[in-house]
């Protein structure tokens, strides 16, 4: 088949699994419409609408452009999925999935699930009549009464925010199932790189390609990946019915991203190890989080779930919280900002900034007090992240 005569199906390619390595699909998978430049990167078609009878079946770019499907096709072969639907940020994937949901349908969420999956959940949904449940998925009783529940969804995460609890994937999918739910695990933290739900029994993966994906900080996307015809149908239908479409140039950016990322994972998995060590025997800190640390309570879990610790190191450093404010300020090579998973360390303050809106009782009994600190570990020299830390630390006399 040439370039110019491209398949109606959007990702029908992704179907076969495929045998090469991440690192190649990443960089070759998604190279379709280059028509007849020999252009060796696809160009952006920014473009709202298209002629009537062409070889792609394009019509208008709210319900798909080249762009999209470019985009799909490689998010689809990293996650192993047949299928894959891209969408204008993490939220609106978020949205695309909740919207099949029915008035009066039960969610069963982990606890602690991401902010605005939350929000969305409690201030939008709740409104059209969906139930909403949150549960410590960490605990295996909670999970085995998955099975006796008539959940709609069981929506996960792992690892979560900022506690980088590590669930259980494959346990939580088989009790899922035999309640009756489908499962859909939001699988921004680990990344396709590195932990591949569908492969555990998810029914939908869902990841804000904003983060770790694109992993450049410019540009916003979300998609949802899938092995159920159903399933994609229904996303296709809501990134067009509810407008839920990325922009062609996020997606060209995000696939420029993408070509990196089986290299960049490698490096944020080795610094984040690193920092959590030195942070671990060097800072006094309370407790330090990361999945491959063999602290972590659900360490062995992480090592057979996923192929890496990712990029994310949650602190509680026991101090006060103008200490723990003085410590950020003094950092120089970890801005605090919220996001994650891009080129750049970042820092966040929970307390202060994604929790904010949480009343501090609330906060902490989930784990979240003032002095807990969450890093961004970027792909920077790791020398130079544990230079600016201990010269921060000395800072609040540490
Ligand atoms: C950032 C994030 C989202 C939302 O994605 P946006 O692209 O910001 O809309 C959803 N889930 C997790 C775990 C995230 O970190």
């Amino acid at each position: 088949m040439s370039d110019d005569q491209q398949p109606q199906h959007p990702v029908g390619g992704a179907r076969r699994p495929s045998e090469q390595g991440l690192a190649t699909q990443a960089i070759h998978r998604g190279a379709q419409f280059r028509e007849s430049t020999g252009a060796v990167v696809p160009p952006l078609f920014q473009t709202s609408t298209f002629e009537s009878g062409n070889p792609g079946g394009f019509d208008y770019t709210r319900s798909g452009n080249p762009n999209f499907r470019n985009l799909a096709d490689v998010l689809a072969g990293l996650e192993g999925a047949a299928f894959a639907t891209v969408f204008g940020s993490g939220v609106s994937a978020i949205t695309a999935v909740a919207s099949t949901l029915q008035s009066g349908d039960l969610v069963v969420a982990e606890e602690n699930v991401y902010g605005c999956t939350y929000r969305l959940f409690e201030q939008v949904f709740a409104k059209f009549g969906v139930r909403v449940e949150y549960r410590d998925l960490t605990d295996g009783a909670e999970v085995e009464r998955l099975s006796g529940h008539s959940a709609a969804l069981v929506w996960i995460e792992s690892p979560t925010n900022p506690m980088l609890k590590v669930i259980d994937i494959a346990a939580v999918a088989e009790a899922s199932h035999a309640g009756g739910a489908a499962l859909v695990v939001d699988n921004t933290f680990a990344s396709s790189i590195l932990q591949r739900p569908l492969e555990l029994g998810a029914d939908l993966s869902l990841l804000s390609t904003t983060k770790y994906s694109n992993g450049h900080s410019d540009a916003l996307g979300g998609v949802v990946c899938t092995d159920s015809e159903p399933w994609f149908e229904k996303m296709e239908f809501a990134q067009k019915a509810l407008g839920l479409q990325p922009s062609p140039f996020d997606c060209w950016l995000t696939q420029r991203g993408v070509k990196t990322q089986p290299l960049r994972m490698e490096r944020h998995c080795a610094n984040a190890l690193a920092l959590a060590r030195f942070l671990e025997a060097e800072s006094g800190a309370v407790w330090v989080r990361y999945p491959f640390l063999p602290s972590h309570p659900q360490y062995e879990l992480a090592r057979r779930q996923m192929r890496g610790g990712s990029g994310i190191v949650s602190a509680e450093l026991g101090l006060p919280l103008q200490a723990t404010v003085r410590f950020l300020d003094r950092l120089n090579l970890f801005p605090r900002a919220e996001s994650l998973g891009g080129v750049e360390s970042l820092c966040c303050h929970p307390a202060s900034m994604t929790h904010a809106s949480v009343p501090k009782a609330a906060r902490e009994a989930v784990g979240i007090s003032d002095s807990l600190v969450r890093f961004s570990v970027g792909v920077e020299a790791i020398d130079d992240l544990v230079a600016d830390l201990r010269g921060a630390l000395s800072e609040v006399g540490r």
